[in-house]
């Protein structure tokens, strides 16, 4: 299969009329101008975007579905809903909830990733339930503990989990880093009230990532910079960004964008079940959460999750910070499967797997979603 009339975008490669070629799932050749000879099975992409397919690393839920009902039908209707807005891997994530009740979303997944129409599954991440109540936001307070590394333990041996947010207030003895280690799993500090100083320790073990930048964590005073101040000060220390100009405004965005090392940006969606869906009235982690005009909170205001899609996260990055769509794409692909260590995705090159998006070249719709060379997604006579 060739893509043609295309403008590529990636971090390897940039063309502005372009082709891509296709074989057995992965890209066999990328080439400047037009192809001389194109077959009815080929694409006209008609001058849109090609990127690499979007890699979501925390994502709770869309489509009126959410991780935690662990459910083989719910997963199918979110692997779809990611897939029409370009999502070709994600990390469907938890919230605070039972051992039993988290053990089994892991189970359920871990027979389902790879499974044919699942294979945008990249394994899991868990949001707490080892965190801070002092920034639980949104997260059940009821299930918020300290670190119980049995289950911790039984917890990664599963060998599905891919991420973990916790907050030291949890895990005073810096437990978890290690844990992480022994098992390849990434460590992220969020939902934390931490100091600077604190962080560092932290930071000393191999914690390189922080959840949901700015959301649920000690922020930026002139004589405590606490997390916020780490993430700034600290090139190598990942954060991931909810850019939907709700949780992080756009003055915020801004001064990201001017004092953060840009390959160390993530963008996530942090979505729930309202994703997708009208306003009104939706459930995360036991909590009642109300939608109004996109934006999900509890009813004392608590930001909860957001209805964002990575698509559009893209977009206002690009539109607030001007900085080059180039360097926001990378944020929704290359940075984030650098970070996790996900092989052959999130760039466009000779021999990667063929997992890219279509976007419109105005608004950046997704057109169609290719996963490993198969079209999972496309947008027929404005019908998705
Ligand atoms: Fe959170």
């Amino acid at each position: 299969m060739i893509l043609y009339n295309a403008h590529i975008v990636s971090h390897s490669i940039e063309l502005e009329r372009g082709y891509v070629e296709i074989e057995e799932g992965k890209i066999s050749r990328i080439t400047k101008g037009f192809p001389n000879i194109v077959a009815g099975t080929d694409i006209d992409c008609e001058g849109a975007y090609i990127f690499p397919g979007f890699v979501d690393t925390h994502i709770h839920g869309g489509n009126g579905v959410d991780t935690m009902d662990a459910d083989e039908k719910a997963f199918k209707i979110l692997c779809d809903y990611e897939y029409s807005h370009g999502v070709t891997t994600f990390f469907p994530t938890t919230v605070t909830a039972s051992f039993e009740r988290t053990m089994n979303v892991l189970k359920v997944l871990k027979e389902l990733k790879d499974k044919e129409g699942f294979e945008n599954i990249g394994g899991v991440h868990l949001e707490g339930p080892f965190l801070d109540r002092k920034k639980v936001g949104a997260q059940n307070p009821s299930f918020v503990s300290s670190l119980d590394e049995d289950e911790l333990r039984r917890w990664f041996s599963l060998k599905i989990v891919k991420s973990i947010t916790y907050a030291l207030a949890a895990d005073p003895e810096n437990r978890i880093p290690v844990l992480c280690e022994e098992y390849g799993v990434k460590p992220s500090i969020g939902h934390s009230d931490a100091t600077f100083e604190e962080f560092e320790r932290c930071y000393a073990l191999g914690v390189r990532h922080l959840t949901h930048f700015c959301n649920g964590m000690s922020g930026l005073h002139h004589r405590h910079v606490g997390l916020v101040g780490a993430g700034l000060l600290y090139d190598d220390v990942y954060v991931e960004i909810i850019a939907d100009r709700v949780h992080l405004n756009d003055q915020m965005l801004r001064l990201i964008a001017k004092v953060k090392e840009p390959s160390r940006v993530i963008f996530i969606t942090d979505a729930i079940r309202a994703s997708g869906m009208k306003d009104g009235e939706y459930e995360l982690g036991g909590l009642k959460v109300r939608v109004v005009k996109g934006e999900a909170r509890l009813s004392d205001g608590t930001l909860a999750g957001s209805t964002l899609t990575m698509e559009k996260a893209v977009r206002n990055y690009n539109d607030v910070t001007k900085l080059p769509l180039r360097t926001c794409v990378d944020a929704a692909t290359y940075n984030p499967a650098e970070f996790y260590g996900l092989k052959n995705i999130g760039d466009i090159r000779v021999g990667m797997q063929a997992d890219l998006v279509i976007c419109d070249a105005q608004t950046l719709k997704v057109l169609k979603t290719i996963k490993r060379g198969n079209i999972v997604f496309q947008w027929i006579d404005g019908v998705p």
